[in-house]
């Protein structure tokens, strides 16, 4: 780290509500020293600094809210080489959407789970990215994470929701996970700036393409209404088992029927789900106003992605016609009450966020001239805010990161202009070319 503090001269768009734009900041011992006019910034300088001018915009670090990190590094290293830039790793997970993660005779050992983290992390700093939350890490992820940080190699700050799957070998039932999560004493919140545990992760239903989301009203004729993956009695258990302990709870939940379930859990949960975050995770088909309100109100996160709708509005209005319009309500969800955190779960579906920027603004989907219905619709201001400052709640760290603000972490990252200036046509030609994690550059595009 620095000894001699850094003054940044470029415009800044903050995402700090009390101060949305500035044209300097200062960087000291991986945090913000100062923001504000170059003469508030020099005044709160020692004699002593560095300058240096930026050519471009600076943003506070996006957070993908959830990405599956290191499962796109074991892929990344069976489809990619090391030389590839981002371009060609967006190209080659498009490509192997369906592939296996990892297709060796043996599970990845730690060391390869160490060298894919190596492999994209720069890719994703390439994005803007400076922080994850990985919505379901199985304890050999959790060691993995563990493993790039002791070595010193985990440069994206990662919030890691522990997954116990019901029904696998280790944890054949609910009160088995629960005896697993009251086993080491620690809970979400636990670990540092750079690896921390998030909520667990627990799953209501299934995919809403392959027709498993948990609907209120039937798919279809037959009166079929979707997959319900654990019994209200046991998801009642867990969450109160959690709430009780220090726990967060992030649930998948994709229909309407299982966003109920979940929205009526954490109503009981009361104020553990500020707390710790708790999350309804998809949450994009058929959610009712009262159910959203209800969740709202106890301040649950909406962890969204409209990578999903970007590549399922097609399938879904082929099965649901119009019943799929008004899929992945962001503007609902936000109305409602909730903290929009947007992520994108990749590297199963598109991930790079000026893509879903313009996604959630514009609401079209792949494969259509139609946009789905624009009522849904958010600005692109909310969908920054989604990135930064919703997406640092969902990872407990509104304090540290998501705005450039005084004492906060110093992640940023440099775009060649400012999204919202440019406009949602010109958002996905936009470029980051230089990311900084805690004060250190992790990212620089070629020429910066
Ligand atoms: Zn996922």
């Amino acid at each position: 780290m620095n000894d001699i503090p850094t003054l940044y001269l470029a415009p800044v768009r903050t995402m700090d509500p009390d101060r949305p734009h500035a044209e300097a900041f200062a960087v000291h011992a991986g945090r913000i020293l100062a923001v504000g006019d170059v003469d508030e910034v020099r005044a709160a300088l020692p004699a002593e600094y560095e300058t240096e001018e930026l050519d471009g915009v600076v943003l506070p670090g996006l957070i993908d809210a959830h990405l599956h990190m290191q499962r796109g590094g074991l892929k990344g290293s069976e489809h990619v080489t090391p030389d590839v830039d981002v371009d060609g790793y967006i190209e080659a997970m498009a490509r192997s959407f369906d592939d296996e993660d990892w297709t060796g005779a043996e599970p990845p050992t730690l060391d390869q789970r160490v060298a894919g983290l190596d492999l994209v992390q720069p890719l994703f700093h390439a994005l803007g990215f400076t922080g994850i939350v990985d919505p379901a890490v199985t304890p050999d992820e959790m060691r993995g994470y563990q493993e790039a940080h002791r070595r010193g190699r985990l440069t994206m700050r990662t919030v890691a929701m522990p997954y116990l799957e019901i029904g696998s070998p280790d944890t054949p039932d609910v009160d088995a996970v629960i005896a697993h999560l009251a086993g080491t004493g620690v809970s979400t919140g636990f670990g540092d700036d750079v690896l921390r545990l998030g909520p667990i992760k627990v799953y209501a239903d299934g995919e809403a393409l392959k027709g498993q989301a948990l609907l209120d009203e039937p798919w279809d004729a037959t009166g079929y209404r979707g997959e319900q993956r654990i019994p209200d009695a046991d998801y009642a258990r867990l969450v109160a088992f959690c709430a009780a302990n220090g726990w967060g709870v992030g649930t998948h939940a994709v229909g309407g029927a299982a966003i109920a379930l979940v929205a009526r859990e954490y109503a009981r949960a009361g104020a553990a789900v500020a707390e710790n975050r708790y999350q309804v995770i998809h949450g994009y088909l058929e959610p009712s106003t009262e159910t959203m309100r209800l969740a709202g109100s106890v301040g649950t996160v909406a962890s969204l992605q409209p990578s999903i709708i970007w590549h399922n509005g097609v399938g879904l209005r082929e099965k649901l016609g119009e019943r799929a319009e008004r899929a992945n309500p962001m503007r609902s969800w936000i109305d409602a009450g909730a903290v929009l955190a947007l992520g994108s779960d990749g590297p199963y579906f598109a991930f790079d966020p000026r893509h879903l920027m313009w996604q959630a603004v514009t609401r079209h989907v792949a494969n259509a001239t139609e946009p789905l219905d624009p009522s849904e619709a958010i600005t692109l201001d909310e969908a920054l805010a989604g990135y930064t400052t919703g997406a640092a709640y969902a990872s407990l760290a509104e304090h540290d990161r998501g705005m450039i603000r005084q004492d906060m972490l110093a992640d940023w990252a440099l775009w060649s202009a400012d999204p919202v200036d440019a406009g949602v046509e010109a958002l996905r030609g936009l470029r980051v070319r230089r990311t900084d994690v805690g004060g250190r550059a992790v990212y620089r595009s070629a020429g910066a």
